[in-house]
């Protein structure tokens, strides 16, 4: 028999939430620091795909997904990393919650085999809360690659508790866990952490009253521990779990208030009592890692550092970092002509083989209308034009991530944004906002001042995601740039230029944000580079293709689709004389025309409020329905459409301005409301890039007129 459910029989909590479980499941929790493959592991056995990146503090909030093995059924929660369980950030809370409130029926905690006595200091917590653990050493290829050697036979002697060498990337590494779960009886050990004689004496004396009042419910020992300490987010919590505070009951107080004078006489009270505590198992993993860690070679670190001293130094940091993006949208633009070019001749050919068909089938006109030369036709050179640079891009900034770039770009940014009183973290949320607003302001959870939380999430669609991209790089290229030999190094330059404009619209937001209404200091943190990791190639590009690309594209037309109907609708549901279509751009026109835009771009972008990527497919559709151009091959020809419709080079501009800095789509605003729990704020957040878009075009309109 493996695993037997928790005593309470209550579903586990997850920060609140109920976990949901069958009453056959066994709720399994994956805990461990960041960034030593949890989430890996948790997609590897569950089949799921949680966010994998080599950067720490990516997971911030609890996943759940489900494995079966031939005995048992098992519901898996990756929970966020986090170092240890005094917990200082609202994701180290909900680490800390899951593991101590959640009854999870047992915890397996991920270890870098490579860093495994940082690693044991969680693994040493956890074991005290008396709790069923399994230590799952991970990355022992990294390891190996190092010359580092774990003793696992050892290392499970000296902690007591089953240990599991794997490798997260392979998966028939992952058998061996599952033995362990399935057969092993895993259950709470004793605590292997033997804390200072005064230490001990009190929590000897305060846990007999504890377990009066709180009986099985929770380790007292660890409970002790932590009430003597003066833990003070745990007392709020345990407040929440247990309904009463237990610092009410008499006998409790005035044991905790006698060992607290006891403790404060030997010089253990505030600070250096937890000192105290948090030294003790330093030192305890320390000496379990001299025993159990071989080091072949004493530098392994030797070829990060100098790595890091050219992407993170003065001299190269910045040159470089822009080298890097101009190299991806140069590649990306290369990369994509020939694939459009093939696209589009295939997906126009498929249209006229379904005029055909429609034709043959003798169906209503309105109806091939519609379907074909509406949603197909524009879908068609959505897809031919979006997807190639989506399918180069997206796989290369995952590889950037996977090789662990990404910290090193929050390393070099960390200074301005000191000096703009924010939180080099805020780097790294803004990374995360390239790939979607929606989880970068959700990823602002690593922040942990609510300032500079607050002042990451009100910025963070300053930056252009998924969504966005594939506009931005379409017009740049048809307007400014053409398909011709040498141009795509142009295309590069000018879309490093916007992201550049984007990345300091963010430090000035920031800076003015900071010095008004988000007055502060910037506070301190630290920020972990983690090491260089070999990216796994193959399975980048399957999933940038099958999580980002298709998604994107998936979601333009799901969403173009159906705005695609309405937009037939109302093209040819006429008011008087007008179709309702031109009496809405044309009521939006003047007020548009200030920017330099139509009302039909106007409107896209309004009616795009769902979903950014269906912003250029609204407006070709919109012109088609109008009537201008027919049948277009080659992507390029685009342009002749956009410019029958009297683009000028001052439009595209103006509408890459206002695809940058507008409102965030709904998703990504629904997100803000939930972190912010701010309507105020919310609305903050879209009226903000809205003006800022706004004042950006009308200023670049007059200067332009000015000039002409
Ligand atoms: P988490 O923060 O703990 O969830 O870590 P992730 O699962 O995101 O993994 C961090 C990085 O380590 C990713 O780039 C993974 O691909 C990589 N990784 C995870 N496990 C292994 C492993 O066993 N070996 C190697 N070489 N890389 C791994």
């Amino acid at each position: 028999m493996g695993l037997t459910k928790n005593a309470s029989g209550r579903g586990a909590i997850d920060n609140g939430h109920i976990i949901d479980r069958e009453s056959h499941e066994l709720v399994i929790a994956l805990a461990g620091n960041p960034n030593v493959g949890k989430s890996t592991l948790f997609n590897a056995l569950t089949g799921m795909k949680q966010h994998t990146g080599n950067w720490p503090g990516k997971t911030v909030t609890n996943a759940q997904g489900r494995c079966t093995t031939e005995k048992q059924h098992y519901v898996l929660v990756d929970i966020p990393g986090t170092y240890s369980l005094m917990a200082h950030s609202a994701e180290e809370e909900v680490a800390r919650n899951f593991v101590c409130f959640g009854h999870p029926d047992a915890v397996v905690v991920v270890c870098d085999a490579t860093c495994l006595e940082r690693n044991l200091n969680l693994v040493l917590q956890i074991i005290e809360v008396g709790v069923p653990v399994i230590v799952c050493v991970n990355l022992i290829d990294e390891a190996e690659r190092k010359h580092i050697t774990v003793n696992i036979e050892k290392l499970e002697a000296c902690l007591g508790v089953p240990i599991v060498p794997t490798i997260a990337r392979k998966k028939r590494t992952l058998e061996a866990l599952f033995k362990r779960l399935d057969s092993t009886a895993v259950k709470a050990t004793a605590p292997v952490t033997i804390y200072s004689a005064p230490i001990e004496q009190a929590i000897a004396a305060l846990t007999p009253p504890l377990a009066q009042k709180v009986g099985e419910q929770l380790n007292t020992r660890w409970l002790a521990l932590h009430l003597l300490a003066r833990d003070d987010s745990l007392s709020a919590t345990l407040r929440t779990v247990l309904g009463y505070d237990l610092t009410e009951d008499p006998t409790i107080a005035k044991t905790i208030a006698e060992q607290r004078k006891e403790l404060a006489c030997k010089g253990l009270q505030g600070e250096a009592l937890r000192d105290n505590i948090v030294n003790t198992l330093v030192v305890q993993a320390q000496e379990i890692c001299k025993e159990v860690v071989l080091y072949g070679k004493p530098n392994y670190a030797d070829t990060d550092r100098r790595a890091d001293r050219i992407l993170t130094g003065r001299r190269f940091g910045y040159p470089v970092m822009l080298l890097l993006l101009m190299l991806v949208f140069w590649l990306t633009i290369t990369g994509a002509n020939i694939p459009s070019q093939l696209l589009a001749d295939g997906l126009f050919w498929l249209q006229d083989r379904l005029s055909e068909l429609f034709y043959y089938l003798g169906a209503p006109l309105w109806l091939h209308d519609v379907l074909v030369l509406g949603i197909y036709r524009t879908l068609a050179w959505v897809v031919s034009v979006m997807l190639p640079p989506m399918a180069i891009f997206f796989p290369l900034f995952t590889l950037l991530e996977d090789v662990g770039y990404l910290p090193r770009i929050a390393y070099n940014l960390d200074r301005p944004f000191a000096r703009c009183n924010a939180c080099g973290k805020q780097a790294l949320t803004m990374c995360m906002g390239f790939g979607c607003n929606a989880a970068g302001v959700v990823g602002c959870r690593i922040i942990d001042s609510p300032r500079e939380r607050l002042l990451a999430i009100l910025t963070n669609n300053f930056v252009p995601c998924n969504g966005r991209f594939p506009t931005l790089l379409m017009l740049l290229t048809i307007f400014f740039v053409g398909t011709a030999e040498g141009s795509s190094v142009a295309a590069a330059a000018l879309l490093t230029i916007l992201i550049l404009l984007s990345v300091l619209v963010t430090f000035f937001i920031t800076w003015l944000l900071s010095k008004t209404l988000l007055r502060g200091e910037a506070s301190s943190f630290t920020l972990e580079l983690p090491p260089y990791r070999r990216p796994q190639i193959g399975q980048v590009i399957v999933h940038s293709m099958l999580d980002r690309t298709l998604f994107v594209l998936g979601r333009a037309a799901a969403v173009a689709a159906p705005a695609g109907l309405l937009l037939w609708c109302m093209a040819n549901i006429t008011v008087g004389d007008t179709s309702l279509l031109m009496t809405c751009a044309q009521f939006l026109d003047p007020f548009a025309r200030l920017m330099s835009l139509d009302g039909v771009i106007l409107m896209a972008f309004i009616l795009g409020f769902p979903a950014n990527e269906i912003v250029i497919p609204i407006i070709l559709m919109a012109y088609l329905a109008t009537g201008s151009l027919t049948d277009v091959t080659d992507p390029m020809q685009l342009r002749e459409i956009f410019v029958a419709n009297g683009w000028t080079p001052l439009t595209a501009i103006c509408t890459v301005l206002f695809s940058l800095f507008h409102w965030p789509c709904s998703t990504t605003l629904l997100t803000i409301h939930k972190e912010t729990g701010s309507v105020k704020w919310t609305a903050f957040a879209a009226v903000l890039p809205t003006v800022i878009g706004m004042l950006l075009c009308m200023l670049l309109t007059a200067v332009v007129h000015w000039l002409s």
